[in-house]
């Protein structure tokens, strides 16, 4: 609802209050929209369409926001959130627009939503619309993020609009026209944190939507907590559990969200809006894809755990404020997230080391020789694998004129550096630990090596692989996107017939790319 006058403002956001959404249409572009690619399970098993539909013409028109879905009222959510520690007001969906919903045959329902598909009320300034370099990492990300397990939106398609789209990238300083693309993106609900945070924020009468947002959540999504007798506290509980062990997973996998606002937390404990994000080649803690991110580093790798129990209280504060519950038991629900993090992480990362019990020592000491020899961290879990227990595996070394047993080939190509002696008597000395640590264990190798293998990807969607994919798409090629896609929907198996590129490491003047702001 605008109020009068609110529109004629200069220089103010135009605050819709009293609700929770704002009727909006895709407005189409003014090119030939055409399909890049799609996911064939995303259309047939979650919303129940014949994948056959995808190649009609009608698919890339209704996909890329240039013709209406028969039936859907669309519209554009109202949420506001803490950006970057700071209360940000009002941000709602400034381009992405909700088409409307499926119930499918099992009764599952999927939101399904367009981003970059023209602007809303909530656009502010910006255009609405997305570039094809940012809907390209979007649906890569979204889709290999499911393949390897984590909590995620998924996306149905990727439609090039045909359009030029303006963007500024930050770290040339030259703005530029790129090809224009829309998401299709796939959820059971985008409602965030900041969902409930913006009407909390504003008090009166918009009070009464943090109530009914949490009670509709609550019966569509949670609904085994609605005969709770403390439901919201049950809520908020679960909420943070969820949020927890979703974090703990971007640890195992070495992916930095980039940007955890909380109008960016997925009030299912998804990981939702892709953007500036990545995975990790060189280890580091302090790892940020940002680069608008780049000074603070509040989002780096090793923050991620802390923002995330910092967002649960943020939601809590909101739930608090609309007296849906008391500060005592608002303290207690939040205060399941440490045990659930430490309980998931450890879980994790002993998992990744094919150890039945977490052993934090061997795990600090391992992201020191990580860190210190710039180590490729998907592929230094992988080669771990390659490590037995029983005998020395390793090959010697004598480049150095120092002959060593200590890393094994595997291990060797995934540090991709040549180590002095003191490194590579470093490495040793935590490899004799790990062995010895595994034979204590006493799990046989090969069972132990299967495992591991399970949990530590063999391919994750690099930023270089994904620049790859966007040049492609961006010179209108399919090919590059669905390789890629084709690898990262079984990220744990070996695939010996994969191209190698896909689990090799950046070429030098790749390495270190940020993420690339995507506004
Ligand atoms: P993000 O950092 O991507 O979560 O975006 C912050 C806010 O800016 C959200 O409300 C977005 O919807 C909005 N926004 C981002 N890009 C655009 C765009 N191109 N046009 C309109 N709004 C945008
Ligand atoms: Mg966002
Ligand atoms: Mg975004």
């Amino acid at each position: 609802r605008e109020l009068p006058g609110d529109a004629e403002k200069s220089n103010t956001i135009r605050q819709v209050r009293g609700s929770l959404y704002s009727r909006v249409n895709p407005t189409p572009a003014a090119g030939e929209p055409s399909l890049v690619t799609f996911s064939e399970e995303v259309c047939s098993q979650l919303l129940g369409l014949d994948p056959v539909e995808a190649s009609r013409p009608e698919f890339a028109l209704v996909f890329g926001g240039a013709a209406p879905l028969p039936g859907s009222e669309p519209y554009a959510q109202c949420y506001g959130g803490h950006q970057f520690g700071n209360w940000a007001g009002q941000l709602g969906d400034g381009r992405a627009i909700t088409l409307g919903e499926i119930l499918n045959q099992q009764g599952n329902r999927w939101e399904l939503q367009l981003k970059g598909a023209g602007q809303t009320p909530y656009s502010r300034r910006a255009d609405g619309r997305a570039v094809m370099r940012s809907s390209v990492r979007e649906f890569v990300a979204s889709e290999a993020m499911h393949y390897l397990g984590v909590p995620t939106t998924r996306a149905l398609s990727l439609v090039g609009t045909g359009d030029k789209v303006l963007r500024d990238l930050f770290y040339d300083g030259n703005a530029k026209f790129e090809p224009g693309a829309v998401v299709c993106r796939v959820a059971p609900s985008f409602v965030r944190f900041g969902t409930f945070q913006l009407p909390a924020s504003r008090g009166g009468d918009d009070m009464k939507l943090v109530k009914m947002t949490a009670d509709y959540v609550i019966k569509h999504h949670y609904g085994h907590l609605e005969n709770e007798s403390q439901k919201y506290v049950a809520f908020l509980k679960e909420v943070t559990v969820r949020t927890a062990k979703l974090v703990s997973w971007w640890q195992a996998v070495g992916f930095v969200h980039g940007v955890l606002n909380t109008d960016n937390m997925s009030i299912l404990g998804l990981t939702v809006d892709y953007g500036p994000y990545g995975f990790m080649d060189k280890f580091d803690l302090m790892y940020t894809p940002n680069m608008t991110d780049f000074q603070g580093r509040r989002y780096a790798y090793r923050n991620q755990p802390e923002i995330g129990l910092w967002n649960c209280v943020m939601l809590a504060n909101a739930l608090y404020a609309a007296d849906l519950l008391g500060q005592e038991e608002a303290q207690e629900a939040v205060d399941a997230y440490g045990q659930t993090l430490q309980t998931e992480y450890n879980g994790r990362m002993a998992a990744k080391l094919g150890l039945l019990s977490y052993d934090r020592d061997l795990v600090v000491e391992l992201f020191k020789l990580m860190y210190e020899d710039e180590a490729d961290f998907t592929n230094t879990f992988r080669a771990l694998g390659s490590v037995t227990s029983t005998s020395s595996d390793g090959t010697s070394h004598k480049d150095q004129g120092v002959t060593t047993s200590g890393l094994t080939p595997q291990l060797r190509t995934a540090v991709n550096k040549i180590l002095t002696a003191d490194r590579e008597q470093a490495w040793e000395r935590w490899l004799t630990q790990y062995r010895n640590k595994l034979k204590a264990e006493g799990r046989p190798d090969q069972e132990r090596q299967a495992a591991q293998d399970a949990v530590n990807p063999k391919f994750v969607p690099r930023q270089h692989l994904l620049q790859y994919a966007v040049e492609g798409a961006e010179a209108g090629d399919p090919t590059e996107i669905n390789q890629l896609m084709k690898v990262l929907r079984r990220p744990y198996d070996e695939q010996p017939g994969a191209d190698p590129k896909y689990s090799a490491l950046p070429p030098p003047e790749m390495a270190d790319k940020p993420g690339v702001c995507v506004l």
